[in-house]
């Protein structure tokens, strides 16, 4: 028997009992005649204490311990002298009567501590080691406690978790697949999945119609900002349902989430936007709602007084930062440089400061008299001693870049606080998106997403302005997920196709399948997909999925620990009918 306790459990009740611990030596130190060492298990850590008097051959093996070492120790569970408040066991400590090394370690590459003194690659080289570390350990265990909890909720609503493949067919639709040559069939490849979309949607013309499933889906795009290649998605699909239910449904399975593992209750229903007041105040389809500071447009005031930006921008709007009046010359120029970092890429900012005597200060008093300003600062309900930002430009651009500034601005003010959530689902997106590049629609969320029916006479007339039956759930700011109402008519199916710039034949070869079983009664259906690792990283009040998954990627798409992905040799090229040509080095 390695054990019988675990090192996290014992406490003051247990004193007198003689206990066998196993796990990893934290840290040793020597104090005189006494060496106390730490040892950590999964579940925690306590303090083992060697008595040089009391017997000096188990006292020398204890200093001959090094960290890491994997070690079995023996003895008996004592009230402590010193408590340690910050420890569950720091009450008590075990007065050694045995020690056994189980395995000896290597002096590990950094500090296996919270506050550890390892870069980020090396901390991926060594994975391994890092995962012992408590803070990577508490998000894997909030991750399956997520986990835990989504299943028992749709379990309690009827849904059936059923697994999808992971060798499908390649859809280029939507991001870039990643392939798997087949051995048995030369030339040909599978895809792995982007999301179980047509799967689900297949398993709704089978009548399973509470569908869910955990999965991994794997996406070829380049890796900015949080991305992983491979990532796992709350999978769900219902039939006979319309948007209120799958809705309702999900903030359902949202809020079981946070009062079962957060402990927060979220008594009121979820707010609502369309995605055309997400832009217009928020300049973003995923507004953080934990602050306010909503845009205000100016364009109507702002035109005809000779100042050439504005009179010959699109759009020009504010945000009212209050209490910022007293902004220096270097914070406003800080401001202005982030705008045009090229991550935004505005030209300019315009700031006017109301002053807390009510006068006001401005980058553009050449252009505009005193009352104009002041014209703005009421249709921005500033008070005295707020600070006005505005941009001009283009109207889908400036947006953008003033919700960065937003959220630049709600960072510095302190308004985005990691223990605060403001849930919000986005609703009435635009059914097509255009590309400027290749001149065609897109669809915004994926082919198969129904129009509203109030907007199917303008498919072929107003294609730009119909409304899908498309939502997004947002927490602070990030797209938890989304999903839509499918369409399950063939032929509503076929124009949608036809929209989207896909011959007959096209359609048919890459989804031919799908519509076939749409031939044989097909249900109304619909449903979502939520990012699980994101979800995971918002409760753990983390900026980055990596942090919650076991064996993540880097930016690169490498795996730093595996070496992953490497070459592969020349015999299992030629048994999958292979030739690698490499890129020339420039
Ligand atoms: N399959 C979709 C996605 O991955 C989600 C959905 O529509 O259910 O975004």
């Amino acid at each position: 028997m390695y054990r019988d306790k675990t090192c996290g459990e014992l406490r003051l009740s247990d004193a007198g009992k003689h206990v066998t611990l196993s796990g990893w030596v934290q840290r040793t130190r020597k104090l005189g005649g006494m060496t106390f060492v730490a040892l950590r298990d999964r579940y925690g850590i306590t303090q083992v204490v060697f008595n040089q008097e009391k017997d000096g051959a188990l006292f020398d093996a204890a200093n001959a311990l090094g960290r890491e070492y994997v070690v079995q120790m023996t003895g008996i569970v004592a009230e402590r002298e010193s408590k340690n408040s910050n420890m569950p066991t720091g009450e008590i400590e075990i007065i050694a009567d045995g020690i056994k090394v189980l395995n000896k370690s290597e002096v590990p590459p950094f500090t296996i501590e919270d506050d550890t003194d390892g870069g980020d690659d090396l901390r991926m080289k060594f994975r391994y080691l890092d995962l012992r570390r408590n803070c990577v350990k508490k998000n894997l265990e909030l991750r399956h406690r997520m986990a835990f909890e989504i299943r028992r909720y749709l379990d309690s609503k009827g849904f059936l978790e059923i697994e999808t493949p992971i060798l499908v067919k390649s859809t280029p639709e939507g991001a870039r697949d990643f392939v798997v040559p087949s051995r048995m069939n030369p030339g040909e490849f599978y895809a792995l999945p982007q999301s179980p979309q047509l799967f689900k949607q297949l398993l709704m013309v089978s009548g399973y119609d509470r569908y869910f499933q955990i999965a991994k889906c794997f996406r070829d795009e380049d890796l900015r900002a949080d991305r992983q290649p491979e990532f796992t998605q709350i999978d769900c699909e219902m039939s006979f349902v319309e948007q209120e239910d799958v809705i309702e449904m999900f903030e359902g399975l949202v809020k079981h989430i946070f009062k079962y593992v957060k402990n927060i209750d979220f008594t009121e229903p979820f707010q609502r936007m369309t995605w055309n007041d997400a832009m217009r105040l928020y300049g973003s389809d995923k507004p953080d709602l934990r602050f306010g500071m909503q845009f205000v447009e100016l364009t109507d005031l702002v035109k005809g007084k000779g100042f050439s930006v504005m009179d010959n921008a699109e759009l020009t709007v504010g945000i009212c930062a209050p209490g910022c009046a007293d902004y220096t010359r270097k914070q406003l120029d800080q401001l202005t440089d982030f705008v045009k970092r090229p991550q935004t890429g505005a030209k300019g900012l315009v700031w006017v400061k109301i002053e807390p005597d009510g006068s006001i200060k401005s980058t553009v008093g050449k252009f505009f008299s005193e009352d104009e300003l002041k014209d703005w600062a009421k249709r921005m309900n500033a008070n005295p001693g707020d600070l006005l930002l505005i941009m001009s430009g283009d109207k889908m651009k400036v947006r953008k870049q003033l919700c960065d500034l937003r959220l630049e601005m709600g960072e510095r003010l302190g308004l985005r606080d990691k223990n605060v959530f403001a849930p919000l689902w986005v609703i009435d997106f635009p059914l097509f998106e255009w590309d400027e590049e290749t001149q065609r629609y897109y669809a915004m969320h994926h082919p198969f997403t129904s129009p509203n029916p109030e907007d199917i006479p303008l498919l072929d007339s107003d294609t730009g302005n119909v409304r899908a039956t498309a939502y997004d759930i947002v927490v602070n700011g990030t797209e938890l997920g989304g999903g839509s109402i499918r369409i399950h008519d063939s032929k509503l199916q076929d124009k949608m196709f036809e929209l989207l710039g896909f011959t007959p034949e096209r359609a048919h070869e890459q989804f031919g399948f799908l519509m076939n079983a749409f031939k044989y009664g097909a249900p109304p259906h619909g449903g979502l997909a939520l990012g699980f690792d994101r979800f995971v990283s918002i409760l753990a009040g983390l900026d980055t999925i990596r942090d919650v998954i076991a064996f993540p990627k880097n930016n690169s798409g490498r795996d730093v620990m595996n070496e992953s992905p490497s070459p592969i040799d020349d015999s299992q090229l030629e048994e999958l009918n292979l030739t690698v040509t490499l890129p020339k080095e420039k």
